[in-house]
């Protein structure tokens, strides 16, 4: 690898999209029946047959040879939310003591992965543990080089032999299919006779930070737990904003070049770059994929961060809070709905028809989001962004909406029989008239709502950094979905359409406008705002969690068969027990650093300082050491309480472990535990700051968010 990559010698053009089995490719390489029958089947018209696989998996595998490629994986996405392979070589021995390159359609259709030790909470036991993957022909093959050589990658979900989702993709497949159903029957009633599916689409914006790989080998809270468990306040931290928008270190800019450099080669869209508002902490932004396309290349784009950093001799933090004190990172969910002859569903339009439909897909939002704004939460959540969601930080764990002032004027006006007047200054009457011009771009004006609306999108603030993106964009597409049904419902029956939109369209803000919240959301007054209006503030994981098996939300992911009521209990049961382990990690390695780093190191330097002052008295019976004597107490107590703090923290630690039912156990962990992790950190960062840092065995913040 060249030390920085030449873009004169590899232009982007050509690179792009090189190790991405795509449409082009396809087009290219495919017999036209075949690639139109493979067409079909990707927008939902046709069965795939064994005839077209076997023609698509010989294309895929010559070109795949033809870069070196020796291996196929299927790729998917249990529910330990990372991804998983297991790879296979094309090779097939032929009896003269040869090999042919083989790959055939039935291996590019299903896999059986011996997979039996992934979790399922319940959902498989280990002696039928089979498991099977199957092709998901909607997103593209890619090939991947590492030191094992090139492999060809199968985008795959994951089903156990009772046809149960096992994974995060086929869900978040079902709710696409769900929302496209439900919002072609509302287009259909708006009078739209040409388009024939509606695709979510999601823009993900990721957020990391980068920190030299030397200090993370010193902090096993780092690389054990993703995050720092002690670590005292820098005296420099976030409050200049220098770091925003500033102009990129050149190592770091060394590192995204390569990252881009990867990214193109896989055909992701990595479009800008830039530095975020902590220190060392940056962004990635991708242009938008459809939903299920754009979780799989989120994967990858974490996956390739962390690939590339190494090279750098850097780590990339990938966690929801790796630092107290300073910002948390999170990613933004870009989301919308568009039909497949490019129509975007939250587009204002030009002309009266349109923003009908606009303002009807508007509304459809806007009342899912304060209908199941707990199973938005509850899509967010996870132990990193318990730290970041409802703690002082971006965004508020109360979920609202952000419209703008404008919008929400004339959805207010509207709803209220006054007159809406447009740019040229007639009177709006929806669907027949247009709407006032909306300005475009909304996103800067507000950085502290969870769901903004931003021109012609969505865009959800509160997912998890480290996270698969399938939840949330589940929960977006089932939660529209519904609402888009008793919109179809009433337009399907109505005789006068032009007065059942408006109907529609009123009724919703009027009943839902509570959801609407244009002011600064990290404020005071919000919370207490937020609580009279009766918004949910979830402040947990262990409590939202609860919303998922709610008899509400298991009625509406049955009716729009996104998640069987076993599938719900399986994700509530494992997302529990992840919470209590991961705790049970971070508090493990709590005690063991308090008891033998920083317990060891402050006492040495007590021990060295009370030799100190007692040498100079010896000496000088007069010396002013009284100040001496004082840190010398300070640091005796701080290390005492520490050790006080360290062994409660046991005690609940162990009474907590011993808990057998999953949700008492994971309530234990919450409520017992974690207060008692901060009861331990207070002491031992007051006691960094007394010790010589020559003695205190970590890495400091300083170094590791303004060293690189
Ligand atoms: P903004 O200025 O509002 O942040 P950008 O154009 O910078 O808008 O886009 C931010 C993210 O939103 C990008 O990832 C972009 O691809 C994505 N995005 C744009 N349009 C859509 C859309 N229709 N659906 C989903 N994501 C979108
Ligand atoms: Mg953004």
């Amino acid at each position: 690898m060249e030390k920085t990559i030449d873009f004169t010698k590899h232009p982007v053009t050509e690179i792009y999209g090189m190790h991405c089995f795509n449409d082009a490719v396809m087009k290219e390489r495919l017999p036209k029946n075949i690639y139109r029958a493979l067409k079909k089947v990707q927008e939902g018209n046709a069965d795939l047959t064994l005839e077209v696989a076997d023609i698509v998996a010989m294309a895929m595998k010559d070109w795949a040879i033809e870069k070196g490629a020796t291996h196929f994986t299927h790729w998917f996405q249990p529910l330990t939310g990372l991804t998983a392979e297991k790879h296979d070589s094309f090779i097939s021995p032929t009896p003269d003591g040869k090999v042919m390159m083989e790959f055939s359609g039935k291996e590019l259709i299903k896999g059986e992965p011996d997979a039996s030790s992934f979790p399922s909470g319940g959902l498989r036991s280990t002696f039928e543990a089979r498991g099977y993957t199957a092709w998901d022909t909607t997103s593209p093959a890619f090939l991947k080089e590492d030191n094992t050589g090139v492999t060809l990658y199968i985008p795959t979900a994951f089903i156990s032999y009772t046809g149960e989702a096992l994974d995060k993709k086929v869900p978040l497949l079902r709710s696409m299919e769900a929302l496209s159903k439900q919002a072609m029957r509302v287009l259909k009633a708006l009078g739209n006779t040409t388009s024939s599916r509606v695709i979510t689409t999601v823009g993900p914006e990721q957020e990391y930070f980068l920190i030299d790989k030397e200090y993370w080998e010193q902090r096993m809270d780092l690389m054990l737990a993703g995050r720092t468990l002690f670590g005292s306040m820098p005296s420099k931290g976030q409050e200049l904003e220098d770091h925003y928008f500033g102009s990129i270190k050149e190592r770091v800019a060394a590192f995204m070049r390569e990252l881009n450099f990867e990214l193109w080669k896989l055909g992701i869209s990595a479009k800008t770059q830039h530095n975020e508002v902590a220190p060392n902490q940056f962004e990635l932004a991708p242009i938008y994929d459809v939903s299920n396309v754009a979780a799989d290349r989120n994967q990858l784009v974490m996956e390739t961060m962390q690939k590339i950093a190494g090279r750098h001799g850097l780590v990339a933090l990938l966690h929801e809070k790796p630092f107290a004190g300073v910002n948390g990172s999170g990613k933004h969910n870009n989301w919308s709905m568009g039909t497949d002859d490019g129509l975007n569903l939250l587009e204002p339009g030009d002309d009266p028809h349109e923003n009908a439909q606009f303002l009807v897909f508007l509304s459809a939002v806007l009342k899912s989001v304060d209908k199941y704004a707990g199973l938005l939460r509850v899509s967010a959540a996870n132990p990193g962004n318990d730290h970041r969601l409802g703690a002082n930080e971006a965004p508020p764990a109360i979920i609202s909406v952000f419209l703008g002032d404008q919008l929400q004027e004339i959805l207010k006006n509207l709803s209220e029989g006054k007159p809406v007047t447009n740019s040229k200054g007639q009177k709006m009457l929806l669907g027949v008239s247009t709407l006032p011009d909306l300005p475009k771009d909304l996103t800067d004006r507000n950085r502290t709502s969870p769901f903004a609306f931003t021109g012609n999108k969505f865009e959800f603030r509160m997912v998890p950094s480290s996270e698969s993106i399938a939840e949330p964009n589940v929960v977006l597409n089932t939660t529209v979905a519904d609402i888009l049904s008793e919109i179809a419902d009433k337009l399907e029956k109505a005789s006068d359409k032009n007065k059942a939109i408006q109907d529609i369209v009123t009724d919703t803000y009027k009943a839902h406008n509570k959801i609407i919240f244009n002011g600064n959301g990290y404020s005071d007054e919000w919370l207490a705002e937020a609580e009279k209006r009766g918004l949910p503030n979830m402040k947990s994981t262990v409590e939202a969690l609860s919303e998922l098996t709610k008899k509400e939300s298991v009625a509406l992911f049955e009716k729009h068969k996104v998640y069987t009521h076993k599938e719900l209990e399986s994700r509530f049961h494992i997302s529990l027990e992840r919470y209590a382990k991961q705790i049970n990690i971070e508090a493990q390695l709590m005690i063991s650093m308090a008891t033998r780093d920083i317990l060891p190191a402050a006492t040495e330097y007590m021990s060295s300082l009370a030799g100190t002052i007692g040498g100079v008295k010896a000496i000088l019976s007069k010396a002013p050491t009284g100040t001496l004597e004082k840190l010398l107490e300070d640091i005796c107590g701080g290390i005492d309480t520490l050790r006080a703090k360290t062994l409660e923290l046991e005690k609940v630690l162990v009474a907590a472990q011993a808990v057998e039912d999953v949700h008492a156990q994971a309530k234990a962990f919450r409520e017992k535990v974690f207060p008692a992790m901060s009861a331990v950190r207070t002491p031992a960062d007051k006691l960094e700051c007394l010790v010589s840092q020559e003695y205190w065995p970590y890495p400091t913040y300083e170094d590791m968010l303004f060293r690189l």
